[in-house]
């Protein structure tokens, strides 16, 4: 049975995984895989979907998305209750404030807990045009004391801290909102492509790797990337959008106009003769792309191109809407072009075409 696509996201988007506590995403990927791959999930939590069909004699197409999402970790709690903790990933200060989270403890139960801030009653003149900063903000659960947090709660120094949000699907827009789209859209995405898969001949072996703590340094895919060691690699990922700030000609991620490729960012310079080819099969399967040069920003394509004796790799992003915070909107079109355009890609390679890159 084919995938539900949008189950799939859904799925994955409410799942919890910051940073090094990626297991639920794991697991999740590996009851939606295991029809199309072979499944092995390593020590760091890495996820590698060997396509069932690879014959290991062929080239070895590597399709990654990382599996981790942005969040908090608890550093200290102080007598009247209150959580200090630090970021897992980069987050904008003034995004933090006033947030539902859920702190996991140590039985591995989850509770739900608020991110301090000050009622505008008490706010001194100089304090509301004031930067807000992370190191003055605390995750109240309700407590009133430091023995509650830690007896009652089961909260001590070490959990981890998940975004609160719940998915949703609008039919009209059909625009989904929901946190973590960086990246567990770029999760979804390897998966549905695997499963597309099952129905094409491919002249390629298909490996997807769904990567851990992209978010604090691309570690996981340091070690996923050597271990399988690819011939191309693909990454898909939930890219910034810039469609809200940027006019049209400035724009490179705008919501419905399809998946965005990265000519260069801050830890990558693609392929230009991959790049070029990923192309030309997009304009021939009559998909909208969007073409983007970045000042800064990296993805896992960073440490993958880097692999062994250097991997030809291109990034395709989903523009996703305010990512690095609560909640996001991707477009369901965006998505669904991005698996096809993956698969179209797949489809075209061979060791004649690798060996010509
Ligand atoms: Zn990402």
């Amino acid at each position: 049975m084919a995938v539900n696509k949008l189950k799939l996201i859904k799925d994955l988007s409410n799942a919890n995984g910051v940073s090094g506590f990626e297991e639920e995403v794991a697991e999740l990927i590996k009851d939606y895989a295991s029809e199309t791959s072979d499944v092995l999930i390593d020590k760091m939590n890495n996820v590698y979907l060997n396509r069932k069909q690879n014959t290991g004699n062929r080239p070895v197409i590597l399709i990654d998305g990382h599996s981790d999402e942005i969040g908090f970790m608890v550093q200290s709690i102080n007598g009247k209750g209150l959580i200090k903790f630090i970021t897992l990933g980069g987050w904008a200060a003034s995004n933090v404030p006033s947030h539902l989270v859920r702190i996991r403890n140590y039985q591995g139960v989850y509770i739900k807990g608020v991110t301090t801030s000050k009622p505008p009653h008490f706010l001194k003149p100089a304090e509301r045009n004031q930067t807000p900063s992370i190191d003055n903000m605390f995750i109240d659960i309700g407590a009133t004391s430091r023995e509650e947090v830690v007896e009652t709660f089961g909260i001590d120094v070490g959990c981890p801290i998940v975004p609160d949000s719940e998915f949703s699907y609008n039919e009209v827009t059909k625009v989904m909102l929901g946190k973590a789209f960086d990246n567990r859209i770029g999760c979804a995405c390897v998966v549905a492509i695997l499963d597309e898969l099952k129905k094409k001949k491919i002249e390629v072996d298909v490996v997807g790797t769904i990567s851990t703590q992209e978010e604090v340094g691309l570690r996981g895919s340091k070690v996923t990337s050597n271990k399988v060691n690819p011939d191309i690699a693909i990454v898909f990922e939930g890219t910034p959008a810039d469609d809200g700030f940027r006019g049209i000609y400035d724009s490179q991620s705008a919501l419905k106009k399809g998946p965005q490729v990265r000519h260069r960012d801050g830890s990558m310079i693609t392929n230009p003769k991959l790049l070029a080819l990923a192309r030309s099969i997009a304009v021939e399967k009559g998909i909208n792309f969007q073409d983007a040069v970045r000042a800064g920003g990296g993805t896992n394509g960073g440490a993958i191109h880097l692999a062994h004796n250097g991997v030809p790799t291109i990034v395709i992003g989903v523009p996703s809407r305010y990512i690095h915070t609560h909640y996001g909107y991707c477009s369901f079109e965006d998505y669904e072009a991005t698996i096809k355009w993956g698969v179209a890609i797949i489809e075209k390679l061979n060791s004649q075409v690798i060996e010509n890159l």
